[in-house]
């Protein structure tokens, strides 16, 4: 889980719009991009690496990224 205090001031690196933690991603429903979340920690914000919301919908907002 990410710290909400963090999460509330984290913006979405593209749109600087609000993201939403959900599963193993920190969402941005505006821009459709879904940013893995490394370790239950730490949020992986780069926006190359950043998988589309349907796929992360479709693994059911899990993956297997590891540090
Ligand atoms: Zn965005």
């Amino acid at each position: 889980m990410i710290d909400k205090r963090l999460l509330d001031v984290m913006a979405c690196p593209r749109c600087k719009g609000n993201i939403h933690e959900k599963g193993m991603f920190l969402l941005c429903r505006k821009c459709g991009l879904a940013f893995p979340i490394l370790e239950e920690t730490v949020p992986n914000m780069i926006i190359d690496e950043a998988w589309p919301l349907s796929k992360a919908e479709e693994s059911e907002f899990r993956h297997d990224m590891k540090l």
